[in-house]
C-alpha cells in the first residue's frame, strides 16, 4: 500500500507547533505609524521597519497616486520587455546619487536583488564567504549561485581571515557577503576590516544595507557612509521597503557591475518590473531622506533615550549588542519569547517574538522609529519593567 504523499505536511506542522516555532500573521488595520490598530486595539508599534516614518507620509502617498494615474497599476512586463518607465531610471539615478556610486539598478524586492546579484556574480568554480548570521536572501542567493559557501563566525574578522587563508587559493573568484546592519541582532559588520581583507585576498564584497539605508551615515547613505568607505569598490544591495517606506530592492555600484546585472541577473530579467506606485513612492522617499536629515537625527535621539531609560529602569535586561535602531531582548526559550510578546501586546505594545529557525536564540525584537514620542518609549520601558517583576 502506498502512503498518502502529503501526510508528512501535517506531521511537520505538528512538530513545528510542539517546538513553539509555529508562525502566524497579525492583522494591522490602520496606516503605518508609531501607533497602529492591531486586531481591534490601538498599540504602540515597535515592530516596524519604517524607521523614518515615511510609509504613511503624505508626499509618498501622493507620488504613488500620481504615478498610478499616469501609468496604471501594473508595469505589465519585465524591464527588458514592456515594464520599463522613465520613473525607474529616475529612481536608479537617485539611488546612485544617494550612494555616490556610478549607477544603480532597481529590483522588485530586496530579496530578489540579493538572489539575482549573487547568482550572477559567482558560480561553480567560485567561493562565497558568508557571515553566519546573514539574511535569508543572502543565504539563498549563495545556494542558487552554485558556488561553494563557507560561513565565518559572526562579524569575526579573525575567522574570516583564517577561512580566506585556508580556502581562497582553490577558487577562481571569491565573494564576501554580509549584512551591514544585522536584521535580527542590530549590530554592524566590521566593514573597513572586511574591505582590507578583500583587497589582500582579491575578493569582491557584497554588503546588504537593508537596515542601514536612510538610517546611518551623515546623508543616510548607510553603513558604507557611516564607516567612511564611500567610493570604495564594492557591491551595495538594499531595500526600498524599510526606511524608504515603499517596496523594491536595489544594487548600487560601478557602471560595469550594473550593466552586467541588467544582462545576467535572473531575478531582474525574468520578473515584472516594480509598479509605478512603488517606484514613485521610493523616489519621493529618497528626496526626503536627502532633504530632511532631522528625521534621522530624531531617530537616533529616540534610540539614545530608549537606551538610557532601559539602563536606568531595567539594568538587568539582557539586550543583544546593537548600534542600530534594532534592539533585541534575549530570552531563554521560544516559549518565553512568545509569552513576553503576548504580555507586551496585552499591555498595548507591539514587539514580536523572533524564534528559531529565523535566529539561533529566541528574542523580542524592538525597532525604534523617528516618529516615536517620549511617552511611547517610557510606556515600553514601564511595561517591560512590570513584566520583569
Ligand atoms: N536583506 C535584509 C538584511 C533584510 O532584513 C531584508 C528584509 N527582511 C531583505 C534583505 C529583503 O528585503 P525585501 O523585504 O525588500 O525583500
Amino acid at each position: 500500500m502506498l502512503t498518502d504523499p502529503y501526510n508528512w505536511i501535517e506531521q511537520s506542522l505538528t512538530t513545528i507547533h510542539k517546538a513553539d516555532w509555529y508562525r502566524s500573521v497579525q492583522t494591522i488595520q490602520s496606516r503605518s505609524g508609531a501607533i497602529v490598530q492591531l486586531e481591534g486595539r490601538k498599540v504602540i508599534n515597535f515592530a516596524s521597519n519604517d524607521y523614518l516614518g515615511l510609509a504613511a507620509d503624505e508626499r509618498l502617498i501622493q507620488a504613488a497616486i500620481a504615478a498610478t494615474q499616469e501609468y496604471g497599476t501594473g508595469s505589465t512586463g519585465s524591464r527588458l520587455l514592456s515594464g520599463h518607465r522613465q520613473l525607474h531610471r529616475e529612481l536608479e539615478n537617485a539611488i546612485a546619487s544617494l550612494k555616490q556610486t556610478e549607477d544603480a539598478i532597481v529590483f522588485s524586492s530586496g530579496y530578489l536583488a540579493n538572489l539575482g546579484t549573487i547568482a550572477a556574480l559567482v558560480g561553480k568554480r567560485d567561493l562565497i564567504l558568508a557571515d553566519q548570521y546573514n539574511h535569508s536572501s543572502l543565504k539563498n542567493g549563495a545556494i542558487l549561485s552554485g558556488a561553494v559557501v563557507v560561513d565565518y563566525a559572526h562579524a569575526d574578522v579573525e575567522d574570516l581571515k583564517s577561512q580566506l587563508v585556508q580556502h581562497r587559493q582553490h577558487y577562481r573568484r571569491c565573494l564576501i557577503a554580509t549584512d551591514s546592519v544585522f536584521s535580527m541582532d542590530g549590530d554592524f559588520c566590521p566593514l573597513p576590516e572586511i574591505l582590507e581583507l578583500a583587497e589582500e585576498f582579491s575578493c569582491m564584497v557584497l554588503v546588504d544595507e537593508a537596515h542601514a539605508t536612510g538610517v546611518l551615515g551623515a546623508t543616510g547613505a548607510g553603513c558604507v557612509e557611516y564607516f567612511g568607505c564611500t567610493g570604495k569598490t564594492l557591491i551595495q544591495v538594499g531595500t526600498l521597503s524599510k526606511a524608504l517606506g515603499s517596496l523594491g530592492g536595489y544594487v548600487a555600484g560601478s557602471t560595469a557591475l550594473i550593466d552586467f546585472l541588467r544582462n545576467r541577473a535572473p531575478s531582474w530579467i525574468y520578473t515584472t518590473a516594480l509598479s509605478p506606485a512603488d517606484t514613485a513612492a521610493a523616489l519621493a522617499a529618497i528626496n526626503i531622506v536627502q532633504q530632511e536629515p532631522k528625521r534621522r537625527t530624531q531617530l537616533h535621539q529616540n534610540l539614545d533615550t530608549l537606551k538610557q531609560l532601559i539602563a536606568q529602569k531595567l539594568p538587568h535586561l539582557k539586550l543583544l549588542p546593537s548600534e542600530s535602531p534594532i534592539l533585541c531582548i534575549s530570552l531563554d526559550s521560544a516559549a518565553d519569547a512568545l509569552k513576553v510578546g503576548q504580555q507586551l501586546k496585552a499591555a498595548g505594545i507591539f514587539a514580536p517574538a523572533i524564534r528559531p529557525p529565523t535566529v539561533p536564540t529566541s528574542r523580542i525584537r524592538i525597532s525604534v522609529m523617528a516618529t516615536h514620542e517620549l511617552a511611547h518609549l517610557e510606556k515600553l520601558v514601564d511595561v517591560l519593567s512590570a513584566i520583569a517583576r
